[in-house]
């Protein structure tokens, strides 16, 4: 996906390495990759580009109000509830995002993921998600079960993202609207937000060669439509809303369930919330 300012406003990452000092500017013809790797060098280790730019930062290009007495209208801060007692496990959530948004065919790549848990009367919780729970799941194990529920995952849109802050090159960031995006004609590919995922939400594209990961359909959501996912749940177990808008139908949901979040002991802030969720859920 290609990403242009209006769409939540990608920086223009390719000033970086100039203010940051190392040497030469990109040729025209200089590959994307091995003007990075150039820079990269040129700093002194464990510094970033990003970091190297100083103060004029990716959150404050994007936060920033414009100049001017019109204070802006409220913004839309996008989330997402996934209530476990609705849950059925049928997997079209997996199967529409991935015709959705073009995901590579095989199980090493999804957006968009079920896992199934089985908690045993004893013993440790066993969790599967044979390609993703899109063809559904084996018999359960001969074991004594006490319950088993299904938890669907995706990218958190986490607000205090660790993809976000180790980016290199501000490939990754946060749009206004509070959703996490790859601009790809950034990505240089090198992985680094996805080991610094704690979700495992991201992978690389292994045709584009650039991170890939849930974008709650922003090309969807920012015409007014719901993300495919949620489109297509039959229990309506997936809601998505504004966290800013008290009728959004998403408010419903936080206010009349218990609620957790996945690894919330991060201080990562997700925003896809789990309702009526086991403590079993990792
Ligand atoms: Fe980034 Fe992972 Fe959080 Fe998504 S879940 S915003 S990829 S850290
Ligand atoms: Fe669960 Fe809905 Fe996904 Fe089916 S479509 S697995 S019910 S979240």
């Amino acid at each position: 996906m290609s990403l242009d300012k209006e769409q939540g406003g990608c920086p223009s990452a390719v000033t970086a390495p100039k203010e940051a000092g190392c040497a030469g500017a990109a040729s025209p013809e200089m590959d994307r990759r091995q003007f990075f790797e150039m820079c990269k060098q040129a700093l002194p280790a464990g510094m970033t580009l990003l970091a190297a730019a100083g103060p004029l930062s990716l959150a404050n290009a994007q936060t920033s109000p414009a100049a001017g007495a019109v204070p802006e209208p409220k913004l839309a801060n996008y989330a997402m509830a996934v209530d476990i007692n609705k849950c059925i496990g049928c997997g079209r959530c997996a199967a529409a995002c991935k015709a959705e948004n073009k995901v590579p065919d095989s199980p090493h790549y999804v957006r968009t993921w079920v896992e199934r848990y089985v908690i045993p009367r004893d013993g440790e919780a066993m969790v599967d998600s044979p390609n993703a729970g899109i063809d559904g799941f084996p018999d359960q194990p001969a074991v004594d079960i006490l319950k088993t529920f299904f938890v669907p995952k995706l990218c958190n849109h986490c607000a205090n993202p660790p993809c976000v802050q180790v980016c290199p090159v501000g490939a990754t960031f946060q749009t206004r609207d509070g959703v996490v995006l790859v601009d790809e004609d950034y990505c240089v590919g090198c992985r680094y937000c996805i080991q610094a995922c704690p979700y495992g939400a991201r992978y690389l594209h292994p045709e584009k060669k650039v991170a890939d990961k849930c974008t709650f359909c922003y090309h969807r959501i920012t015409k007014g439509l719901l993300p495919a996912c949620v489109e297509v749940c039959p229990t309506q177990a997936r809601v998505f809303g504004d966290l800013n808008n008290r009728s959004s139908p998403i408010q419903r949901v936080l206010r009349f369930n218990p609620i957790m979040a996945l690894k919330a002991e991060l201080n990562t802030r997700p925003k896809v919330f789990y309702a009526n969720a086991d403590q079993e859920i990792r």
